[in-house]
């Protein structure tokens, strides 16, 4: 008898709990169509950003591997004022005009210079929002390299691929100035190779050096003058004007509003 009754009680029990089950399923069932609905109202378009994240404080990773920095926070803040959301992906510097011209990617966020004829021919550039220049950097404890002028036919000197700091490493190689041009993947990687004494000096652009010897003190210097004037632009598959005006209009706005300032501080200022 005892037993029956548990029976029944477990029964029961059974049958709350499975009309509890249908009834959740229903619940979220409606709300993920309530949810499907709100998304379509507010239809908020994602871009995919191309970038190469040993480039801080433009582009770099934190702690746990997000990819971060000034490119990131200016780009996310003219896609809230434009109405765009962006999702970050790294890639070879190389490789990041190709994966925007295949398709890949909607925009280039990478300090990447955008007074360069090479480049102007396969992608479309935004306003630029950064200007630039690179610089030799050699360790601290060397006294023979004061500038671009004194690196000498029996040394090697390293730059990261595709930017503008290989094209000159490559060219004083071409010209006759250098033993060899040492051609990395990534800048971090550049200058562990000058602290271990692989190659004599890194060229690489003034703010990324500046922010590295700011990092790691006393281990290495910047010698001589800025080599050239470069600016950086944002990149978009050639003939995307629509992407291209927003980005521009967002990016005024930033200017105007301090916004532009406000991360200018955060990331060049605000480091130590
Ligand atoms: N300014 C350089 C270029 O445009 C380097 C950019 C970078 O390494 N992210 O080539």
């Amino acid at each position: 008898m005892k037993n029956k009754k548990i029976l029944v009680l477990l029964l029961v029990l059974a049958m709350v709990f499975s009309f509890a089950a249908c009834g959740e399923s229903a619940d979220n069932g409606d709300a993920d169509k309530d949810n499907g609905a709100a998304d379509k109202n507010t239809e908020i378009p994602t871009y995919i950003a191309a970038t190469e994240p040993t480039f801080p404080p433009f582009d770099t990773t934190d702690e746990d591997g997000n990819i971060v920095g000034f490119d990131m926070d200016l780009m996310n803040a003219i896609g809230e004022d434009q109405g765009f959301k962006v999702k970050y992906k790294a890639f070879e510097f190389d490789a990041l005009i190709p994966t925007v011209q295949a398709g890949n990617a909607e925009i280039i966020t990478a300090g990447m210079n955008a007074e360069d004829p090479e480049r102007q021919a396969k992608v479309d550039f935004s306003n630029t929002y950064y200007d630039s220049g690179l610089v030799v950097i050699v360790k601290e404890d060397n006294n023979t390299i004061k500038g671009i002028d004194d690196l000498t036919k029996d040394m090697k000197v390293a730059s990261q691929i595709g930017t503008t700091g290989a094209d000159k490493v490559n060219e004083l190689h071409d010209d006759g100035k250098i033993k060899e041009a040492v051609i990395l993947n990534g800048f971090d990687t550049c200058m562990l190779q000058l602290i271990n004494g692989d190659v004599s000096a890194v060229i690489i652009d003034q703010p990324v050096g500046k922010t590295y010897l700011k990092k790691q003190p006393g281990k290495c210097k910047i010698v001589g003058d800025v080599l050239n004037a470069e600016s950086y632009g944002f990149a978009v598959k050639k003939g995307n004007k629509e992407l291209l005006d927003k980005i521009n209009t967002g990016l005024q706005n930033m200017i105007d509003n301090g916004t532009y300032d406000e991360l200018f501080t955060k990331w060049f200022e605000g480091e130590e």
